[in-house]
């Protein structure tokens, strides 16, 4: 089983990926968490490439908008291959945080590249690999700065961008959502975060009882 949550900066997604873990590894199931960029050698390596061009001294690498997309499509085969169909073949289940829909709205959406060139490039990268469930935290842009603000580590990347920037992507979000409904559950994610834990884990359930 192949669960992702994905959603702007600062919904939330580590802390309900942390939840949903302790849920299913105390059930006794068979889990491996990731992350994107990153969840293998070559993907922390290209998150580390990201980071530094996006940081307040980014002026020492400049990484354009279309080679942004086809390094996080580079991290994203390298992730498939590596870790996430191994561990589908042996039987777990895989806990992401984000995937192919994050390159939709970030780049395909706020960037401007087009989604569907985005996603084209990315279902050669992944050989087609959709996920079984995708859990979408939505939030306001105005409410997920506002969280990002207590994270001293993270202010700079959404504060860098303007409002517009992350509504982009928030709305990229709920289109791809509503165009694959079986596959998404939409969460307003300005809510206790055991409530919306609690939402996630009857969906799991779910799927698990299948
Ligand atoms: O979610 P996380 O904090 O790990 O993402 C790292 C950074 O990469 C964030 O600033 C996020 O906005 C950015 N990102 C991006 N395009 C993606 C995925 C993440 O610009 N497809």
């Amino acid at each position: 089983l192949f669960i992702v949550f994905e959603g702007g900066d600062g919904v939330g997604k580590s802390t309900q990926l942390k939840l949903l873990h302790e849920n299913l590894a105390e059930a006794g199931h068979s889990l491996v968490l990731t992350r994107e960029p990153g969840g293998t050698g070559l993907g922390e390596a290209v998150r580390g490439l990201l980071l530094q061009a996006h940081s307040p001294a980014g002026d020492m690498l400049h990484i354009s908008d279309r080679a942004e997309a086809l390094l996080f499509a580079a991290a994203r085969a390298q992730h498939v291959e590596e870790l996430i169909e191994p561990a589908l073949q042996a039987g777990k289940i895989i806990l992401s945080d984000r995937y192919v829909d994050s390159s939709l709205s970030y780049q395909g959406g706020a960037r401007g590249l087009g989604i569907d060139r985005v996603r084209q490039v990315n279902e050669w990268a992944t050989d087609g690999l959709v996920p079984d469930l995708t859990i979408l935290l939505d939030l306001p842009v105005e409410a997920a700065r506002a969280r990002m603000r207590d994270r001293a580590a993270h202010a700079d990347r959404i504060e860098a961008e303007a409002d517009a920037f992350h509504e982009q992507i928030r709305q990229s979000f709920l289109a791809l959502a509503a165009d694959a409904a079986e596959r998404y559950l939409v969460i307003d994610a300005d809510q206790d975060p055991a409530a919306i834990a609690r939402v996630v884990s009857r969906r799991v359930e779910e799927l698990l009882n299948r």
